[in-house]
């Protein structure tokens, strides 16, 4: 177990432990009724990459060196110079070494899963992480950050990424094309990832809409014939083709983690497709209640504060290394 993971697990067993004398539990956060966000369907990636060019097109990003060479799409870890990756997996042994000779993989986009009730906006103590209130899309704003790391501790999803090669660092991560300079859902157009991908594998919409496609496509099954959108849920682009796979009956991001607005179906079990198992309530929900309990109490709350910072600073430089 990485330290990371080790932080994380003991830090959430601490929190729900806590809990139990909680004077009122702070409940998961709803989902904003205009939030939008991205369906990624396994069965239909083919594991061009387009995506992660475009999104490194959009961010002004370089390419990563990757076994020597320079590559523009084949990075395997998110950094902050690549905020979206595409990894293959074995399907029935989840994240060992792929084994694409054999057809029993499967591909599996990353990127920050815009969580409902998200964990980096809960723990940043300057509001630099932000949730949008009605889109939910999750901004950061380098012009508040204090690069204080708190928000890469508190991602389930190990997404947010320092700039640790640069002399004033900032933290990376998507913000679904809508940073400043970008503003492509502000002005109407869809995320890059989205609008470049062929087979339809990424599409762009409102959460409610694709969560509804998403249940559609669970009931498929191998060979059925299906209408595929691209791009966006509500595209005049369609094509039809037959189910490469009967679908798991798991959309992942219905509920993980108190909810993502990026969801995630596949043919093959989701959890071996590098995404974590993660409880309904949100860490978020976790951490504030006992926040509250521990302030109630009057539980030195400086002391718990210099902890947390001491094990902060002394262990995120460590852990982005070791990915
Ligand atoms: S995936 Fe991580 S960085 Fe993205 S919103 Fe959730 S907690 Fe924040
Ligand atoms: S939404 Fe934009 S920033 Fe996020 S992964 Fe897609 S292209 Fe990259
Ligand atoms: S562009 Fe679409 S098909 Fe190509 S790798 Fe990305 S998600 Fe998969």
């Amino acid at each position: 177990m990485k330290r990371r993971d080790f932080l994380k697990a003991a830090g959430t067993g601490a929190l729900v432990a806590s809990s139990a004398t909680t004077v009122s539990a702070r409940e998961n956060l709803p989902v904003p009724e205009d939030a939008v966000g991205m369906l990624y369907d396994a069965t239909l990636c083919i594991g061009c990459r387009a995506c992660v060019v475009k999104c490194k097109e959009i961010n002004g990003a370089p390419p990563e060196t990757v076994e020597g060479e320079e590559h523009w799409d084949m990075a395997q870890e998110l950094s902050a110079d690549t905020l979206t990756i595409i990894q293959a997996f074995n399907a029935d042994t989840g994240p060992d070494i792929p084994n694409l000779a054999d057809g029993t993989f499967s591909f599996s986009k990353r990127q920050c899963m815009h969580c409902v009730d998200p964990g980096c906006v809960t723990v940043c103590p300057v509001s630099a992480m932000q949730k949008h209130p009605t889109t939910g899309i999750v901004s950061h704003d380098p012009d508040v950050c204090i690069g204080c790391r708190y928000c890469v501790l508190a991602c389930p999803y190990n997404v947010p990424k320092y700039e640790y090669d640069e002399t004033f660092g900032q933290i990376q991560k998507c913000q679904l094309c809508n940073q400043p300079g970008v503003e492509r859902i502000d002005n109407g157009q869809i995320t890059g990832c989205t609008e470049v991908c062929p087979t339809g594998a990424n599409i762009f919409g409102p959460r409610k809409e694709l969560l509804a496609e998403a249940k559609r496509r669970a009931e498929l099954k191998e060979g059925d014939t299906y209408t595929y959108p691209l791009q966006s849920i509500d595209s005049t682009y369609r094509y039809e083709t037959q189910v490469k796979a009967d679908y798991q009956q798991h959309i992942f991001g219905e509920k993980e983690g108190g909810g993502t607005q990026v969801l995630v179906v596949a043919g093959t079990p989701i959890t071996n497709l590098g995404l974590p198992e993660l409880p309904e309530r949100s860490y978020a929900a976790n951490s504030e209640t006992v926040q509250h309990t521990i302030y109630g109490g009057m539980l030195a709350p400086a002391g718990l504060l210099a902890g947390l910072l001491y094990l902060a600073r002394r262990n995120t430089k460590g852990d982005d290394k070791d990915e």
